[in-house]
């Protein structure tokens, strides 16, 4: 299990997933209704049913069947007869297996949200409908792998001006261009891809189309030594022809979906982010209060129980935060008739918010937490040093901290129109 186990039986036995859910339970309950409960129970489960089977030393995506089999590869949408769905559900979903395996979680995210999520809007508003299902079914049994390519070597936060070029034919469409950083790539089956048909012009003229591999999509690894069990890959679109059916949204309606497609992907990784706070503040928490030195338990020292009281404070806040944006992004938007104007340009903005504010703070609690720990944390004895890891990345995936930021100034500097 351990190259060398130096931590404490005791301890050990201390540092369970089943304590780590007791204490998010006794920490996040109060914020759910029974039926989100209940689902929160099941899912916690199926999470201890699968730990003892998750070999840490292998890549993730043989667990994602797993995942597939319950419906747990995205909750956003209603997919066969999973239930309860919506973005609460998904934020909950995204928080457990954080907490489970937070690598299994970012492959998951990438998957059946970034390349899944399009497959339902694609339907709703016309176009290959078979197709369309037929992917979807693929990615959210876990069966195929998807992922998303936005970014390109020249174009990262500048996200609208893409050099990937499509050139239209009779039954569909060519792209050639280069993605970097698609994570999943080197293992998926799928890629939602956007290019443009007038670099000049990418607004009117965007296109977003889910690409299968075997179209000639070439992907080759990159090396991301903070996630070493998740495949991460420069893709490469060398005169790539898509059938009109795998093009989900054509003439620049792929420039809607793309920056429609950031909000749930924004408030999901909020959920993912969530859970490797508490992952990494429970197991801090945990073994602060058993570990003893001059006598006593450290955590009774102020200088560590401080500090896991401030995580606690902000954790508990970033959660409601989540969870917040989430109730209203369900009942003004994904489940109504007539979606809300008004509550949509406020999510957008929370996402925003939300993301910045939870991408950082996975950060702070890890690091903060392996230094009220102290050295056990780096080791391989407990899951703290890999939640480290993870939440290196979290601040740059999805837009960085500060596009975020640039994102937010521009909702303050309109304020300036209601004086
Ligand atoms: C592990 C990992 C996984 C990823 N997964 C995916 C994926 O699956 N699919 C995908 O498409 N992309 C993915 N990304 C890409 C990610 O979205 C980009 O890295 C991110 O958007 C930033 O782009 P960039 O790295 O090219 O930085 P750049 O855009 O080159 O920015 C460099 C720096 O300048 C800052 N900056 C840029 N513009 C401004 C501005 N106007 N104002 C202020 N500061 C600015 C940025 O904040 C950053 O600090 C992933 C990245 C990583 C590291």
């Amino acid at each position: 299990m351990f190259q060398e186990k130096i931590i404490n039986d005791q301890i050990l036995e201390k540092m369970s997933l089943e304590n780590v859910f007791k204490i998010f339970n006794d920490n996040v309950f109060s914020m759910l209704n029974e039926e989100e409960r209940e689902y929160c129970h099941k899912l916690q489960e199926f999470c201890l049913d699968l730990n003892p089977r998750i070999d840490k030393s292998k890549d993730v995506y043989g667990l994602l069947p797993e995942l597939g089999k319950h419906g747990y590869i995205q909750r956003i949408n209603q997919w066969r007869d999973f239930k309860p769905v919506g973005m609460k559900k998904e934020i909950l979903l995204g928080a457990h297996i954080s907490i489970l395996d937070p690598q299994l979680e970012l492959a998951r995210l990438a998957s059946g949200i970034l390349c899944g999520n399009p497959t339902f809007h694609y339907y709703q508003y016309g176009g290959g409908y078979d197709t369309a299902l037929k992917i979807q079914d693929e990615l959210l049994s876990g069966q195929k792998v998807g992922c998303i390519g936005i970014t390109e070597p020249e174009r990262g936060s500048d996200a609208v001006n893409l050099t990937t070029i499509c050139t239209k034919t009779d039954d569909g469409a060519i792209f050639n261009g280069e993605k970097v950083y698609t994570t999943n790539g080197p293992s998926a089956d799928y890629f939602c891809c956007y290019g443009v048909y007038d670099e000049t012009n990418p607004r009117d003229t965007m296109v977003q189309a889910i690409i299968a591999r075997e179209f000639g999509v070439k992907t080759e690894r990159l090396k991301i030594t903070s996630v070493p069990r998740v495949h991460i890959a420069h893709t490469i679109l060398d005169n790539v022809f898509v059938p009109k059916d795998y093009i989900l949204a054509d003439d620049g309606l792929g420039y809607k979906r793309l920056f429609e497609g950031l909000v749930p992907e924004r408030l999901s990784i909020m959920g993912s982010g969530i859970g490797i706070c508490w992952a990494g503040l429970i197991y801090g928490i945990i073994y602060t209060n058993l570990r003893k030195q001059f006598g006593k338990p450290v955590i009774r020292y102020q200088g560590v129980g401080y500090g896991l009281a401030d995580l606690l404070a902000k954790s508990n806040a970033a959660t409601a935060l989540a969870l917040q944006a989430a109730t209203v992004y369900d009942e003004k938007i994904l489940f109504t008739e007539e979606p809300s104007k008004e509550a949509e340009k406020w999510v957008a903005a929370i996402s925003s918010q939300g993301k910045y504010y939870v991408a950082r703070l996975t950060h702070d609690v890890c690091y903060e937490v392996q230094q009220h720990m102290g050295g056990i944390s780096i080791t391989d004895n407990t899951p703290v040093d890999e939640l480290v890891d993870v939440s290196k990345i979290e601040e740059v995936i999805g837009g960085s901290r500060n596009i975020q930021l640039l994102l937010i100034q521009g909702q303050i500097q309109r304020y300036v129109r209601l004086l």
